[in-house]
């Protein structure tokens, strides 16, 4: 399997020193080059752990937060997931490389163009990035296996709750955005049941929320 090296070690190392032993993570973070999904002049910053400015006032997560949220979800291979806030893309990927299917919906047209790009780039083939409003999911492929958002709400889009399936998991940051919560949930009998407190994290706004 292609290894993009030193970048992807340093990046290895960041996720595991943040508790993520899950092999099949690390493994999508060694096989996913973080520069081919960042803006052109930030490659340089790729390797590091740390978040990197996207245009219209977006930020891409930092590598190892994504990994633990990631690795939240328990994928296995057979799911089908909806991803809410693309970017440019580089979570989007790691999920494919992990699941059966990925749909993505970005509100950004400029965005979702740029990480359609990126992913066709990588022959990354099994994601379906969406233009559109996640606070409402994506109701045609509904419903998912797991749900990751990848903005801030103060309460969960009933949408998104609807949308997953029972015993599916989803994780998403709690909060204003800025000062949030990462929480990761799981549907029981219809109902979202909080399963875990992934901690502290700073996030965009789910615009259109609240
Ligand atoms: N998952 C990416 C991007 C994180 S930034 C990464 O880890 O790098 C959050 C993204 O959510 C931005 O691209 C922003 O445009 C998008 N976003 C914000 N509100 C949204 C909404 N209501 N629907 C869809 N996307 C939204």
């Amino acid at each position: 399997m292609e290894d993009y090296g030193t970048g992807a070690n340093r990046l290895i190392a960041a996720t595991r020193a943040q508790g993520v032993n899950d092999e099949r993570v690390l493994e999508a973070i060694r096989r996913v080059p973080r520069e081919a999904f960042v803006p052109i002049h930030a490659t340089d910053e790729a390797s590091s752990d740390v978040p990197i400015p996207l245009p219209q006032q977006q930020t891409t997560t930092q590598p190892s937060l994504v990994a633990r949220m990631v690795a939240a979800l328990g994928l296995e291979g057979g799911e089908e997931v909806l991803e809410v806030g693309t970017g440019y893309g580089w979570q989007t990927a790691l999920l494919a490389t992990l699941a059966r299917m990925v749909y993505s919906i970005e509100r950004e047209p400029d965005l979702a163009r740029v990480a359609r790009q990126n992913l066709a780039r990588r022959h990354i083939r099994n994601t379906s990035v969406i233009v559109g409003d996640g606070y409402r999911g994506v109701a045609e492929h509904a419903p998912y296996d797991a749900i990751i958002v990848s903005a801030a709400a103060r309460t969960v889009p009933s949408p998104l709750a609807d949308q997953l399936r029972d015993g599916g998991r989803l994780v998403m940051p709690m909060g204003p955005g800025g000062d949030d919560e990462v929480v990761a949930y799981e549907r029981r009998d219809g109902q979202l049941v909080e399963t875990a407190d992934l901690g502290p994290a700073r996030f965009v706004p789910l615009i259109g929320s609240d």
